[in-house]
């Protein structure tokens, strides 16, 4: 029996089809293993591999969470999927070390993430949702 968690997930990925053809469709995503859950800052919702452009979300932080937020957050991770693929290996091996590296106060003004949360404004905007806040208190619920 899927959780509702997964029910909103698959219906997420379904709409992106639309939006993001060109990676929701490849993109594997599925819950956090035990070491992403225990690197991942704990406010995270999902997070984007750096090496694969998978994406992994944490089932505890979603559960209560809108369908309009989850579109969102997997909107924002797509973006993510997109930069990293088109990255070639040392690129990625690269910017991996660079974040690893960054000051956790830097985190919402990485170019990464600045596209990323311009992606789910533009969602928001052409959908006409209100959006849950800021760039800063969304950059709080996520992790790269
Ligand atoms: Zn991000």
């Amino acid at each position: 029996m899927p959780s509702s968690v997964e029910q909103k997930i698959a219906l997420a990925r379904q709409k992106m089809m639309s939006e993001m053809p060109d990676v929701a469709d490849k993109t594997n995503i599925g819950p956090m293993n035990w070491l992403e859950k225990a690197i991942v800052p704990s406010n995270a919702v999902a997070v984007t591999s750096p090496w694969t452009g998978g994406i992994s979300y944490n089932p505890s932080m979603m559960e209560g969470r809108a369908q309009n937020d989850i579109d969102s957050d997997l909107a924002h991770e797509l973006t993510h999927t997109r930069q990293i693929k088109s990255q070639s290996i040392p690129q990625r091996f690269l910017s991996g070390l660079k974040n690893a590296f960054s000051p956790s106060s830097d985190y919402n003004w990485r170019p990464n993430e600045l596209e990323a949360f311009q992606t789910e404004k533009d969602r928001a905007l052409k959908l006409g949702l209100s959006q849950e806040g800021d760039i800063q208190l969304q950059g709080l619920r996520k992790a790269r």
